[in-house]
């Protein structure tokens, strides 16, 4: 699931960024109203964490926005708005889930993955592809029951595979992923993750789409 963090605090933008990459989520983060809806019209995101103390809009009227032009879009807000009233109207505005600062990170995550679920995305905790399972709630991934060690980066790649198992995943689509933890990626740094992938899990479990980019088989 591709999240789009929107926080104007760096500290707490980065330091999130970080937390959530860690626990697999392919993260987009931007620090003001304007630069996430740019990010929601190239359709590069599955859910949305607003703050709602935003420079250049109040959270609530992008909700609004969102609302009315992306209905399906699940929206998380995470604010310091604490009153009763505030969540009410965070809720009625369309917000999914309402989440008030300071917050447990375990808790954000825990109903990111509700939401994940819900979307369907990841249908359960498991994805299973042949003998391939992935566990999204461990990060565990095993082959025949037995654990395969896989970088932070791998797994993200793998587990966008596995989600989209029986479609192609275009290069543009894995290496956003990619990009999405923040920093450079070098031109082969694709092909380098999927050949150490390869490696570590059964053969031709992920197969190239020449030209196009990976797939790997639907269970
Ligand atoms: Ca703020």
């Amino acid at each position: 699931m591709r999240l789009l963090l929107v926080e104007d605090d760096i500290a707490l933008r980065n330091g999130l960024q970080q937390a959530l990459s860690v626990q697999g989520f392919a993260v987009n983060a931007v620090g003001t109203a304007q630069q996430a809806l740019s990010v929601i019209r190239a359709a590069d995101c599955d859910t949305v964490i607003l703050d709602l103390g935003l420079p250049d809009m109040d959270g609530l009227v992008l909700l609004k926005q969102l609302r009315q032009k992306w209905p399906r879009l699940p929206v998380l807000i995470l604010t310091a708005r604490d009153g009763v009233d505030e969540r009410i109207k965070g809720l009625d505005h369309g917000a999914d889930d309402y989440l008030v600062k300071p917050f447990a990170a375990p808790e954000l995550f825990a109903r990111l993955r509700v939401i994940e679920r819900r979307l369907g995305t990841a249908s359960s905790h498991l994805i299973r592809c042949g003998e391939v399972e992935l566990d999204s709630t461990a990060m565990l991934v095993t082959a025949a029951k037995l654990a395969v060690p896989l970088s932070r980066r791998e797994y993200v790649l793998l587990k966008e595979l596995m989600e989209s198992a029986g479609r192609i995943k275009t290069r543009d689509q894995l290496e956003s992923a990619l990009y999405s933890w923040g920093e450079e990626v070098a031109s082969n740094a694709l092909e380098v993750h999927i050949s150490n992938l390869r490696k570590k899990l059964p053969a031709d479990f992920i197969r190239t789409v020449r030209g196009v980019g990976y797939t790997v088989a639907k269970a």
